[in-house]
């Protein structure tokens, strides 16, 4: 079937936002949905030290959901608290030094229910 526009610079079959190619030749899988968040009322963190080498200490807050939470924008809140620096690795978050009672605290403004161990 001849479209309205052919030969025109508006004869433009529907292309894919994502990769450009037009829609009967794309194979983008489908998009991914955002991923649920949980709310930090019905969570448990939990929080403790671990010493790493050379002694140094580091706050772990691990037993969060990495796709329930934002955990990168939670440990970018954590660090701003502490004033500390720190990472997220295998779903757990780790600040450096020893920020226990900071962590728990600002977990719990957060919502979040807390436990160390
Ligand atoms: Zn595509």
């Amino acid at each position: 079937m001849q479209r309205l526009f052919a030969g025109t610079p508006w004869d433009r079959p529907p292309t894919c936002d994502r990769c450009g190619k037009p829609e009967t030749e794309c194979d983008c899988p489908p998009p991914v949905a955002e991923p649920k968040r949980l709310p930090p009322e019905t969570q448990t963190a939990r929080v403790r030290r671990e010493k790493r080498a050379k002694g140094k200490l580091v706050t772990v807050v691990g037993n969060l959901d990495p796709d329930g939470n934002d955990l990168a924008a939670l440990a970018a809140h954590l660090k701003t608290r502490c004033g500390a620096g720190g990472t997220v690795k295998d779903g757990l978050i780790e600040i450096q030094g020893d920020h226990l009672a900071a962590i728990e605290s600002a977990l719990r403004i957060l919502g979040y229910k807390t436990r160390t161990s």
